[in-house]
């Protein structure tokens, strides 16, 4: 199996990046972000939850977060591989996640953490607001907080997998096409 960690802050194109990889690779695409959206749209009670936590830029408690997503790893039968894109976002979700594989025999090959500084960030959000309809991206001081759970929360999971010599980085600066270039030379040298 493929299983590749998409890692990176909010508007670092990790959405972008996983539709190419997904068509490469054939690989299941698990976006955290877009389950809890899917769930705020259907009105369900995880929605309902979620959205208080969402809507502030909060992260979505761990216990919630680690259960959703080993139910949507357990739809599929002979996968090739997953895109885990948008989680783990805490050491607990890394470590569960680890458990999880491994109680499957399976593991994650890399992860591969899409670099962008902070300023660009901010206008990427703020671009993709226009369009995406998402009330996270509409606002700048929710955008923040996102930005500074990113830093405080989720930057130091990197650390988890540069301890199994899994961390890959990729510079996030560029045209889609050559991105997704870079993203591509990374797996091949990892799994050639
Ligand atoms: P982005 O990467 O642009 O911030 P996502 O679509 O990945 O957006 O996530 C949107 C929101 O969903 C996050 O700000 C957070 O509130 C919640 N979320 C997504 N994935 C997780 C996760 N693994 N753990 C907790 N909350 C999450």
């Amino acid at each position: 199996m493929l299983n590749i960690v998409l890692f990176g802050p909010p508007g670092a194109g990790k959405g972008t990046q996983s539709e190419k990889l997904i068509a490469r690779y054939q690989l299941v695409h698990l976006s955290t972000g877009d389950i809890f959206r899917a769930n705020i749209k259907g009105e369900t009670e995880l929605g309902k939850l979620a959205k208080s936590f969402i809507d502030k830029g909060e992260l979505v408690p761990d216990s919630v977060t680690i259960s959703m997503l080993e139910s949507e790893v357990n739809k599929f039968e002979n996968p090739k591989g997953f895109i885990f894109d948008g989680f783990p976002r805490t050491s607990a979700q890394a470590q569960a996640l680890d458990q999880f594989l491994s109680s499957k025999n399976a593991e994650i090959t890399c992860m591969l953490a899409l670099e962008v500084e902070e300023e660009e960030l901010r206008v990427r959000l703020y671009n993709r607001a226009k369009t995406s309809g998402r009330p996270d991206d509409a606002d700048p001081e929710v955008i923040q907080n996102r930005i500074d759970v990113y830093n405080r929360e989720t930057a130091p999971v990197a650390d988890f997998y540069r301890g199994q010599g899994k961390y890959k980085g990729i510079d996030g600066i560029g045209s889609i096409d050559e991105i997704s270039n870079r993203l591509f030379e990374a797996i091949e040298a990892i799994v050639a």
